[in-house]
Parts: C-alpha cells; structure tokens; sequence
C-alpha cells in the first residue's frame, strides 16, 4: 500500500497546485459552444404554414396551428394568415432541423440548457 501512495504522490502533489478542471456547477456556469442548440424560437411574424417544419421534425414536437387571417392594408382582398406554433418540448431531441428546413427562417436555437422539470407537461411551449 505504502509503495502504491509513493507513486501515485508527484501526481498527487502536482495537482494541489493545479486550476480545477470543471466548474462548481450550478453556482458557476460556463459559456454554451457557438452553434449550441437549445430550444426551437418561432417568430410567428415570418411563419407562412407551409408546414415543412412539421413534416420533417424526427419528433413529431411541432404542431402549428392558423389563428387568424390579418388585413394587409396593401392588398385587402389578400388576408395574410396568421399562425402561432405548438412546441412539445418533452419530445424535441434539440436537433434543429426545424431551423434548416424552414424557408422563412422562422426559427433559431436558444441556448438554453436548464429546462428539466418534474411534470414533462410543463414543456409545452406555445408561440403566438
Ligand atoms: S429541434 Fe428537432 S426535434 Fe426539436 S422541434 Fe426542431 S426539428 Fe423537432
Ligand atoms: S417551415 Fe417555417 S414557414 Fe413553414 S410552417 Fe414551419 S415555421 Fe412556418
């Protein structure tokens, strides 16, 4: 045992000086990556209910749902349609194909990272 503690102490006695490798989680945080994919954000303002998002998400996380028809003064005959969106975020695996198959752009990833919960319920999140 003695011979073990010997040849384990440079080792040890290098790390006493060392900076910690991981931070004291959650009293301290570090930056997310560039690129870290969080949750899906919808801007309904760019939505045109193509419906592409919800053909091609692996999840089935996403519902959108037509709310109403908003007047263009410029074209009154024209009603812009309006559409809030359903994000069932227990189901989304943060893969941010929604982001890429959207033509609008309609979307971008949070960097959220703490969204647990105990009811999964509670990860509804609706966009109007
Ligand atoms: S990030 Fe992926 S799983 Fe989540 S809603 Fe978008 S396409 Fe679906
Ligand atoms: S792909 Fe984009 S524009 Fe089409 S329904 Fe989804 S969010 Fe709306």
């Amino acid at each position: 045992m003695k011979t073990k503690f010997a040849a384990f102490l440079p080792e040890i006695i290098r790390h006493l000086f060392k900076r910690p490798a991981t931070v004291r989680y959650p009293f301290e945080k570090l930056q997310v990556p560039k690129d870290f994919r969080g949750t899906p954000v919808f801007d309904s303002a760019k939505c045109i209910g193509c419906m592409i998002c919800v053909r091609d998400c692996p999840a089935e996380a996403i519902d959108i749902i037509r709310v109403e028809d908003v007047i263009n003064p410029d074209a009154p005959d024209k009603p812009k349609k309006k559409f809030k969106m359903l994000l069932h975020n227990d189901r989304c695996i943060h893969c941010a194909q929604c982001v890429e198959s959207c033509p609008t752009d309609t979307y971008i990833m949070n960097t959220d990272y703490e969204i647990a919960v105990f009811n999964r319920h509670r990860l509804k999140i609706e966009y109007k």
